[in-house]
């Protein structure tokens, strides 16, 4: 894949600062945090976004929903009195800018509002 930059962190070819990895997914820090926590959870795979996920991705996609909330875990964030979001965008009015399907894993204040 040329030219995604979620495929760059992946190949490990531009650096970022990762929290989690496995076979199948990796999650690290966002680059401009909205929250104390901010994570991206991505496929290793390039699926560029929600609309291109198919049968064969079902089991990848809810892995991504696990290694989210492993992240919250290792975050700190995983208790009930704490808690985060979990946002997927797509599109111009979602407001996806990377096409690279990928979860948003915000905590660590109170979110108010659609996105806090
Ligand atoms: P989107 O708007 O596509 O849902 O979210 C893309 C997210 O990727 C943004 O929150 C943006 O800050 C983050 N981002 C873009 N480029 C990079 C990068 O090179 N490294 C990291 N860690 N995050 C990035
Ligand atoms: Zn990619």
């Amino acid at each position: 894949m040329d030219q995604c930059v979620f495929c760059d962190i992946v190949a490990g070819k531009i650096p970022a600062t990762i929290l989690y990895q496995d076979d199948r997914a990796i999650a690290f820090k966002d680059i401009h945090p909205q929250a104390p926590t901010h994570a991206l959870v991505i496929p290793r795979e390039h699926v560029p976004s929600v609309a291109e996920l198919r049968g064969k991705h079902q089991y990848l996609a809810a892995h991504l929903i696990f290694v989210a909330h492993e992240v919250a875990k290792r975050e700190g964030l995983a208790a009930v009195e704490k808690g985060y979001r979990v946002v997927i965008n797509y599109g111009r009015e979602g407001g996806q800018e990377v096409p690279h399907v990928h979860l948003h894993v915000m905590g660590g204040r109170p979110l108010n509002g659609i996105m806090g």
